[in-house]
């Protein structure tokens, strides 16, 4: 079992990454799984060295410590777990798809496929294929999109149990690589899945939507077996809006400086997503024992084939 946590550095950690990491670690260790700690910079723009440092740092505090890279090697330069150094994984993961004939270059701003598929631009859009069939010449950096056949992608999810997707309903052709030469999240999260062998993807409620096509890009890129999904629920600040890092109160930097200690933010992590019914301090070495954590892995290990 082989798992990872992905934060973005674009803000601080936050409790609802607690929340993620308590899932993750929690699983890994009940299961004698393997935790790879993944810096996901995809976003060059939005990505901060500062943020990073101070994510490797919290990461230490919470005593949450990944299995690999040490957050010490990341802390060292080049590091193999920093997606803008694994730069050729994302080159030989496009060359498979451009070898099946299905990458094309796109010239659509989000303004026009947000006018060409009638939503707004803050809805998920489905790219229309304005530009499947127009055989733009590809520049350094031009946009790039994937054909995604019309596929009924069926999985299991270890809390929400057999769902179905259409991604080529939901969002249509995937963007691969955005106006500015970013590798996107869809594109780059998935081609690190499978390099680096993730067997269970943890993560919250809100990346449900993104499963269906994951696995159907996962199998254009050769991947045999589609990885299990877990999607958590998610701490919400009401009961539509989700905690996000712009909730200032809830970062592990600000909770940190107001005087709690890393087992009180982990506990009130865990009693605020209803892992547990009391709020009280939790450390790290004790995720494995809370009994929801271990419900859900005996239904992992149930549904291993
Ligand atoms: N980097 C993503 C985030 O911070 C997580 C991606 C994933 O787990 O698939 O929300």
């Amino acid at each position: 079992m082989i798992t990872r946590f992905a934060p973005a550095p674009t803000g601080h950690l936050h409790l609802g990454h607690v929340v993620n990491a308590i899932y993750v670690w929690g699983l890994a260790r009940a299961l004698s799984g393997r935790v790879l700690l993944r810096i996901e910079d995809h976003d060059r723009t939005r990505s901060r060295a500062d943020y990073e440092r101070a994510i490797l740092d919290d990461l230490d505090w919470l005593g949450l410590a990944p299995d690999e890279p040490s957050t010490d090697a990341f802390r060292g330069g080049v590091c193999e777990g920093r997606q803008r150094d694994r730069q050729p994984v994302y080159e030989r993961a496009l060359a498979t798809l451009r070898a099946q004939g299905l990458v094309y270059v796109c010239g659509c701003s989000r303004r026009e496929i947000a006018a060409a598929a009638g939503g707004n631009a803050d809805d998920e859009l489905r790219y229309p294929g304005t530009c499947a069939e127009k055989r733009l010449p590809e520049r350094l950096g031009s946009a790039l999109r994937v054909r995604l056949p019309a596929t009924v992608e069926r999985f299991v999810d270890g809390v929400h149990g057999e769902l179905e997707q259409r991604p080529s309903v939901q969002c249509g052709d995937l963007l691969l690589r955005d106006r500015d030469g970013h590798w996107t999240y869809q594109f780059s999260v998935v081609a690190d899945d499978m390099a680096q062998g993730i067997t269970h993807v943890i993560r919250g409620d809100d990346l449900l939507a993104s499963t269906g096509r994951q696995i159907l890009l996962a199998r254009l890129l050769g991947r045999a077996v589609a990885p299990t999904f877990v999607h958590h629920p998610l701490i919400m600040k009401s009961p539509t809006q989700k905690l996000s890092k712009a909730d200032r109160d809830t970062s592990v930097r600000d909770l940190r400086a107001s005087g709690l200690t890393a087992a009180d933010l982990v506990g009130r992590a865990a009693y605020l997503v209803g892992l547990t019914d009391t709020l009280g301090p939790l450390c790290a070495a004790e995720l494995l024992r809370l009994p929801r954590v271990g419900e859900l892995a005996a239904r992992l290990t149930a549904l291993e084939p």
